[in-house]
């Protein structure tokens, strides 16, 4: 259904008002239309009314079109105006005054004057569109710069906090690499004096001296445990931590780690198994890196386990890797867990009456090495069922650092395997 236009006609001459009613009548058009026969009655009318249209007689403005812009700059409506003459200069004129568009009135018919119309409302009404849409395009592209500003403002700030984060991280990691470089040694002067006196010769300590000293030489060497290991990871934080690799026998590096950790199973009256099932026991790996590994996944082993058994194993795995495993039959970890035990200063206990000590942070350096030295540390465990922690690491460990020391480092290898190419090494070559 055609709606109903709201429709102005300014025109002085009745006669001519008349007509033109009879022809927006006659051209069927749905309309509500008022009538004024000057400027200023106009000018009041658009203030009350919101028209569709305005019919303007051309003798209402002679005086330089200016009645066209004042109605245009008072109401957005379109204006048609009809024009006495039938001049074509003249009509530019009026357009460029801002009309929509005009009417010969010798030609003026029911047809023409409803087609103007409608032509007039319908082109105003998607130029109003346009404004509007121009208008919230606007607004859309302030509010997008100010959140622009408001997201900048943020990153800003964010990157000051992350700044700040990043020198007291710095500040913390130095002040535990000084801390525990300055640390060891008055513990390195505590250890050896200890153990220097429990070398004096019986009976020049009596039962109770000797109980006392082996208990302060069997804290240091944890104390002094614990220390290297706050030392090690703050190494790990400022990248470096090092690997310097050299050919070993594996299995012996294993079997003395066994032994020294046997006292401390025995203690805990703790079954300590290992079992070697190497062909070839020589690797290319740090000998000291593969000791500390082995020490951190054996004294958990023996610190969380209170009854049964600890057992170490090695073995060859195909794609000339070998894996070193630490069973136990101890607490076990709840599957929830097992991920973040890798993270630093992460422990299952994290309350400060635990049952077992420890500085959380052996587990991260274990998982740090086994990347540097490209293998991987897998953990199977059940709560109260104990746990299974295997490194898996290639033969021989490819590392990055400088070309020249690369270059060096293969040369020594070469040479060291042609030290091992003895009768009793012949038959063990190693396959690197
Ligand atoms: P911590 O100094 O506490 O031993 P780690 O980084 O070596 O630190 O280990 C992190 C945590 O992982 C431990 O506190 C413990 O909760 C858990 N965990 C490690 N090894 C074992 C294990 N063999 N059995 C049970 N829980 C273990």
């Amino acid at each position: 259904m055609e709606e109903k236009l709201k429709i102005l006609v300014i025109d002085d001459d009745e006669v001519d008002s008349m007509a033109v009613q009879q022809a927006l009548t006659q051209a069927g058009i749905k309309m509500e239309l008022s009538e004024v026969q000057d400027g200023n009655s106009a000018i009041a009318a658009t203030s009350e009314t919101s028209f569709d249209c305005i019919l303007l007689d051309d003798n209402l403005i002679d005086d330089g079109w200016n009645l066209i812009q004042l109605l245009r700059a008072h109401a957005p409506v379109p204006v048609v105006v009809l024009l006495d003459s039938a001049n074509e200069q003249i009509a530019v004129e009026i357009m460029k005054a801002g009309a929509t568009d005009y009417i010969f009135k010798s030609r003026r018919s029911p047809e023409i004057i409803a087609q103007v119309l409608r032509h007039a409302v319908r082109v105003h009404r998607t130029q109003m569109q346009l404004v509007e849409a121009k208008q919230q395009l606007r607004e859309t592209q302030e509010l997008l710069t100010r959140q622009n500003q408001e997201i900048e403002a943020q990153r800003q700030l964010l990157e000051l906090q992350n700044l700040k984060l990043v020198e007291a991280s710095r500040i913390k990691s130095q002040f535990l690499a000084t801390m525990s470089h300055e640390l060891r040694t008055p513990m390195n002067a505590i250890i050896g004096f200890s153990q220097l006196l429990l070398r004096l010769k019986c009976g020049e300590l009596s039962r109770q001296q000797i109980d006392m000293l082996e208990r302060i030489l069997k804290n240091g060497k944890n104390l002094l445990m614990l220390v290297n290991e706050i030392l090690d990871f703050s190494r790990l934080e400022a990248g470096k931590l090092d690997i310097k690799p050299e050919i070993f026998d594996l299995a012996k590096v294993i079997n003395a780690v066994v032994v020294e950790m046997r006292p401390l199973a025995e203690e805990k009256n703790l079954t300590l198994i290992l079992k070697t099932e190497l062909h070839n026991p020589l690797v290319f790996n740090d000998p000291t890196r593969v000791r500390q590994m082995l020490i951190n996944l054996l004294s958990n082993a023996i610190k969380f386990t209170d009854c049964g058994k600890v057992e170490v194993s090695v073995k060859e795995l195909p794609g000339n890797r070998v894996a070193i495993a630490v069973k136990d039959t101890g607490i076990g970890i709840a599957p929830s867990e097992i991920k973040s035990i890798f993270e630093a200063f992460r422990q299952v206990d994290q309350s400060t009456t635990r049952k077992y000590s420890g500085t959380g942070l052996g587990l991260p350096v274990v998982k740090a090495l086994v990347q540097m030295m490209s293998g991987k540390i897998i953990v199977e465990s059940k709560l109260n069922e104990g746990s299974i922690f295997q490194i898996e690491l290639p033969r021989q460990i490819s590392f990055r650092r400088g070309k020249q020391e690369v270059a060096n480092h293969s040369e020594s290898v070469k040479k060291n395997i042609k030290q091992y190419q003895t009768p009793r090494f012949a038959q063990k070559q190693m396959q690197f």
